[in-house]
């Protein structure tokens, strides 16, 4: 074996810089493979409780068929492995999952992450949803300190649906029919805390105080100090909840001098708001799912490794 290996390496280096290129190019792709398979394996390995009756001791239960550790929990006795209860448990060809996860990380759009892997784009638009559901639930529990706080509007969009339209289909980039606020907007409520930057973010039923309380109050740590535009729903829950408020004129040109008090968010919105171009107006029903995307990459500020996005998809 040693000797074989020795004579490999000496034919290669024998070899003319055009062939060269092409055992480069086999090793490149076997190196992806490896790593996507050592990926799976590791996230196969994650696991934190029995998918079945949620217990947290469990014992080795044998490989399954995909070649992965399966685990035998303790209290109900069901074997299980790092997949099972996932949206990944009956998926094909999760060697990819990285190489997918990588693509996320770019913001691929669903026609290059199909190309990238070698996959239907059905397949690329199922994986993609499917990895966006850990990140959509995914969402800062408490917000405290200074808070900015702001919703954001999104186009209704019925792209990828052909019946039931409540309206004509409108042609892609047509600007909405009504100015302003309207039907036809999606609100998007955004919080922030100034010492902690996870950005909160989820779509608004309403600008009422109910709606805009539901989501905000939850997660207001008592000391909070609420800086908002002069929407009265924010008005209203510091009153009810007995929190410190303050409203910030809500256009650039009333703002005091040296004094941007809604700075943070405001750029959280124009990085969302670019970040989204890419995708030429996103369906309103998966809305939620590219806001949680969002979250993610903006919360590692580009730093973020696939195996990281792998690690936070789908649980
Ligand atoms: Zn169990």
């Amino acid at each position: 074996m040693v000797n074989a290996l020795k004579k490999m390496v000496a034919a290669i280096q024998a070899l003319s810089a055009a062939d060269f290129r092409q055992v480069a190019a086999t090793v490149k792709e076997r190196l992806k493979q490896d790593d996507g398979e050592l990926a799976v394996r590791e996230r196969a390995s994650q696991v934190e409780r029995c998918p079945h009756c949620g217990a947290t001791a469990w014992g080795k239960g044998g490989v399954g068929r995909a070649g992965l550790p399966r685990f035998r929990c303790n209290a109900c006795g069901v074997t299980f492995n790092g997949f099972t209860g996932t949206p990944f448990a009956y998926l094909k060809q999760r060697e990819k999952l990285q190489a997918h996860a990588r693509c996320l990380v770019e913001g691929f759009s669903i026609r290059r992450t199909a190309a990238e892997l070698g996959i239907h784009r059905t397949t690329a638009f199922s994986w993609r949803h499917r990895c966006l559901i850990g990140p959509e639930q995914r969402n800062p529990s408490v917000l405290g300190g200074i808070v900015e706080a702001d919703e954001t509007y999104f186009l209704r969009s019925f792209k990828g649906q052909r019946t039931g339209l409540p309206r004509p289909a409108k042609k892609r980039g047509m600007p909405a029919a009504q100015r302003g606020l309207s039907p036809e907007q999606i609100p998007v409520l955004t919080a922030q805390s100034r010492s902690a930057p996870p950005v909160f973010s989820a779509i608004l039923p309403s600008r009422k105080f109910h709606d805009v309380d539901a989501l905000l109050a939850p997660r207001l740590a008592p000391d909070v100090l609420l800086m908002t535009d002069g929407l009265s729903a924010y008005r209203k829950i510091s009153a009810t909840h007995g929190l410190a408020y303050r409203a910030v004129p809500p256009h650039p040109q009333k703002k005091t001098q040296g004094m941007l008090p809604l700075n943070n968010i405001n750029a959280y919105h124009s990085r969302l708001k670019a970040w989204m171009g890419r995708f030429r107006g996103v369906a309103s029903r998966y809305l939620a799912n590219y806001l949680g995307w969002h979250r993610l990459l903006d919360a590692a500020r580009q730093t973020l490794t696939p195996e990281e996005f792998l690690a936070a998809s789908g649980d």
